[in-house]
């Protein structure tokens, strides 16, 4: 059985004082069969790691391969493993889209992350254009093949992969839960044929895009969906909790 997964992503929001007003807020609410992530700015993983009640995880929104050297704006595995970062987002469309992200990096950031015990959640995801022109799953395969290349099994079956329809993001169009539910399943027969099906039937892959307190429960209860990765409805404390609780 795999355990459901709800990643809150911030994105570029939340000072450290309102990081602070965040947590506050947070009542002691159960996890009960549930893993919860919070993918923050850098700038909140110290104050994250000092308040936050120890049961949800902390994630980064990126990771650089490299340990440390001459790479402007990055941040290395090391620093993020010192403020007890257990997830780093790697490839969401947001990073490939404006800022040159390509299957090659993001393979060389999980590889790092790996290394680092950091667990990847992967984002893939097809643009409208791809969609209206019937090439999801060829969009979905590429992408996913690329970013788990060269891993070892028992990698892959640490690995979270977050399906998020590009469309989808941050505009309130969500997927339906049966079309996204194909489509994971399809990530999970890619992942099957590069690997094994003892392989793919361990990897969490969550379901992104627009997804909100209201809708959550559809989603998940679809057989192949195993969370979410959500970025508008993580930023208000009420709404993670219902989130979570909801899974
Ligand atoms: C995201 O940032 O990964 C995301 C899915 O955003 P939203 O939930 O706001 O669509």
């Amino acid at each position: 059985m795999r355990t459901p997964i709800i990643a809150g992503n911030w994105k570029m929001n939340k000072t450290i004082e309102e990081t602070k007003e965040f947590i506050a807020a947070l009542k002691d609410f159960s996890l009960e069969n549930v893993d919860a992530v919070l993918c923050v700015p850098y700038t909140s993983l110290g104050i994250l790691r000092e308040q936050l009640n120890n049961k949800i995880k902390i994630g980064s929104q990126n990771i650089h391969w490299e340990e440390n050297g001459a790479f402007t704006g990055e941040i290395s595995p090391l620093m993020l493993k010192e403020l007890g970062v257990e997830y780093a987002i790697i490839g969401h469309s947001e990073r490939r889209e404006m800022f040159g992200e390509t299957d090659e990096t993001v393979n060389r950031r999980v590889h790092a992350a790996f290394k680092h015990g950091i667990t990847p959640i992967v984002c893939v995801g097809e643009k409208l254009e791809e969609r209206e022109a019937g090439k999801t799953k060829d969009v979905v395969k590429e992408q996913t093949e690329k970013a788990i290349a060269n891993l070892s099994s028992e990698q892959v079956k640490k690995l979270v992969v977050a399906y998020e329809p590009i469309w989808a993001i941050g505009t309130g169009k969500t997927s339906s839960a049966e079309d996204a539910n194909e489509v994971i399943g399809y990530i999970r027969k890619v992942i099957a044929n590069q690997y094994d099906s003892q392989v793919a039937n361990e990897v969490r892959i969550q379901y992104g895009g627009s997804v909100k307190p209201e809708n959550i429960r559809s989603f998940l209860s679809q057989p192949e969906i195993d969370g979410a990765l959500v970025g508008g409805a993580s930023l208000k404390p009420e709404s993670f909790m219902a989130l979570v609780e909801g899974a």
